[in-house]
C-alpha cells in the first residue's frame, strides 16, 4: 500500500515550517518586550529545591515515527508524510502545516492534504531508533530520566568543567544524534524540569532554545495557557471563557481563584507552574510506574471478538515485557478511546502483583465487559492495557506453591519459544488468522 501511496503521489505543494533546521537559541534580552522584562526584576526566592542555573534539558524526537520513515526513505523527504492510515499515529511537520495532527482520523487528514503520503508504521525501526537515541542520551550524562520512547529529561549540571555549559552538551547531543541516528531532536534547557519541556515545545522542529533564570517569567508569561502541562482542551476553554488566554494571565490570579475555577488539583497544579515552581529533580533509573502497549483499531466498527483480539494481543505483550524485565504488578488498567476523541478508563486492582498472563487477562476481560454498554454506544478506535503498582519478581510473597493450575509455568515455555523462535512461533487459538495488528511501545523496559 505504501509504494502505491507515494508512486502515486507527484511533486506536491509544501509549505516548509519556519525555523526548519535553524538553531534557535532565546536568552537574550532583546526577544522579550520590555514590560516583561520589568516584571522579572522583582526578586525570585520561590526556587528553594531547584538549582541556581539552567542544567535540565528536556530533549525530544521531532515527529519521530514519521522522521524515521523520512530518514529511511529519501523519497520522503520534505514532503507531507502520514505513519498510519485508520488513525494518524504521526505526522511529518510538512503535514502538519496543513493542520494534519496525531490521533487524526486518516480520512480527515487526507482530506486537509490529500497529496500526503500515507506510510504503514514500522514499530521495530521505532524501536531500534528510540534505543540508539538513548545510547546518545547515557553518553551525555549519567543523568537520564526517560519520559517515553521518543523524550527524557537529562541533567548536565555539574558537568561543567568536562563538557562545557548546559548550550554547549545541548549543541553536541543535537549533532550526534544527527549523526549517529540521523534523526532531528529539538531540545530545552531551563532551571526547572516544566519549563525545559515548555522550552522544547517553543523550539520545535529541529530547534535549541536555553532560557536563563533571570529571563523564565518573561519567556513564560506571554505563552498561550495551553504551553502548561496538565491545560487541555477542556481547562483550556474553561481559562479562555474568563478571558485569560496567556500564561501571565493565570499567574496574575491567586491559588484559590484558580481552585475555584478548575477544582483542588488543577488550580493548584497551574498556580504553581504559571509561577514556574516545579521542584522536582530529574530521577535516574527511576523504575517504571506501569508497563503498557495500546493499539488503534481504526475507525471501523469492530466486533466484540475482534476487540477482544486485540486485548488478548495487548496483554500478550505487556506480561512478555513484566516478565522479562523481572517485574510483577498488581493494577490492571484499560484505556479506551472513542470515535469522537473522548477516552475512558478503567482499572482493578489485585490481591496479589503477578506477571501471568491468564490472571492479568482475565483481569483486562472483566473490565472490558463493564465498558461494553459504552463502546457500543460510542465506538472504540483505540483500546491499551497496562499494568501499575509494580514490584520487582521476588519482592512478593509467592502465591501458594501447591496451586494445582500453575499458569507460570506455561507462561514461561512460551516466552522462551518465542525468545528462541521469534514471536510468531507460538499463537493463542483465538488470534489463529487475524492480522497481529499494531502494538506500540511505550518505553524501553
Ligand atoms: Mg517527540
Amino acid at each position: 500500500m505504501s509504494t502505491n501511496a507515494r508512486s502515486a503521489v507527484s511533486k506536491p505543494r509544501v509549505e516548509r515550517p519556519k525555523a526548519q533546521s535553524a538553531c534557535l537559541l532565546i536568552g537574550c534580552v532583546r526577544a522579550f518586550p520590555s514590560r516583561e522584562v520589568r516584571r522579572t526584576a522583582r526578586p525570585l526566592c520561590e526556587h528553594m529545591f531547584v538549582r541556581d542555573e539552567a542544567t535540565i534539558l528536556h530533549a525530544d524526537l521531532d515527529a519521530f515515527y514519521a522522521s524515521v520513515e523520512q530518514r529511511d526513505d529519501p523519497r520522503l523527504r520534505a514532503r507531507p508524510v502520514i505513519v498510519g492510515g485508520g488513525v494518524v499515529l504521526a505526522a511529518s511537520y510538512e503535514a502538519k502545516a496543513y493542520g494534519i495532527r496525531t490521533a487524526m482520523g486518516g480520512r480527515q487528514a487526507r482530506h486537509l492534504c490529500p497529496q500526503a503520503i500515507v506510510v504503514e508504521p514500522r514499530m521495530s525501526a521505532y524501536s531500534a531508533a528510540s534505543k540508539a537515541v538513548f545510547e546518545v542520551f547515557d553518553d551525555t550524562t549519567p543523568l537520564v530520566e526517560g519520559l517515553s520512547i521518543d523524550e527524557a529529561f537529562l541533567d548536565v549540571g555539574g558537568l561543567g568543567r568536562v563538557s562545557g555549559t548546559p548550550f554547549d552538551i545541548a549543541v553536541r547531543l543535537r549533532r550526534k544524534v544527527l549523526e549517529r541516528v540521523g534523526l532531528p531532536i529539538t531540545v530545552g534547557v531551563a532551571r526547572t524540569k516544566f519549563l525545559a519541556k515548555v522550552a522544547s515545545g517553543v523550539a520545535k522542529p529541529d530547534g535549541l532554545l536555553v532560557v536563563p533564570p533571570d529571563r523564565e517569567l518573561a519567556f513564560l508569561h506571554p505563552l498561550p495557557v495551553e504551553r502548561l502541562w496538565g491545560v487541555g482542551a477542556v481547562t483550556a476553554e474553561k481559562l479562555r471563557d474568563r478571558g485569560i488566554t496567556t500564561v501571565g494571565e493565570v499567574a496574575e490570579l491567586s491559588q484559590a481563584a484558580l481552585v475555584s475555577m478548575l477544582g483542588r488539583a488543577s488550580g493548584r497544579h497551574l498556580h504553581a507552574l504559571a509561577h514556574n515552581r516545579d521542584p522536582r529533580p530529574v530521577l535516574v533509573g527511576r523504575r517504571r510506574g506501569s508497563v503498557g502497549a495500546q493499539r488503534a483499531l481504526g475507525l471501523r466498527r469492530r466486533s466484540s471478538e475482534e476487540i477482544d483480539a486485540s486485548l488478548v494481543t495487548l496483554v500478550d505483550r505487556v506480561t512478555r515485557r513484566m516478565r522479562a524485565a523481572g517485574r510483577v504488578g498488581r493494577t490492571v488498567t484499560l484505556r479506551l478511546r472513542f470515535d469522537d476523541f473522548s477516552r475512558a478508563t478503567r482499572s482493578h486492582t489485585l490481591a496479589r502483583a503477578t506477571a501471568q498472563t491468564e490472571t492479568i487477562l482475565a483481569t483486562a476481560r472483566e473490565l472490558l465487559s463493564t465498558a461494553t454498554p459504552m463502546i457500543e454506544r460510542q465506538g472504540l478506535t483505540l483500546v491499551g492495557v497496562a499494568v501499575a503498582n509494580l514490584d520487582r519478581h521476588g519482592a512478593v510473597q509467592l502465591t501458594l506453591p501447591f496451586d494445582r493450575h500453575d499458569a507460570s509455568a506455561l507462561d514461561a515455555a512460551l516466552d522462551e519459544v518465542r525468545e528462541r523462535f521469534g514471536t510468531a512461533a507460538v499463537t493463542r487459538a483465538v488470534l489463529l488468522g487475524r492480522d497481529p495488528g499494531l502494538t506500540v511501545p511505550l518505553l524501553p523496559d
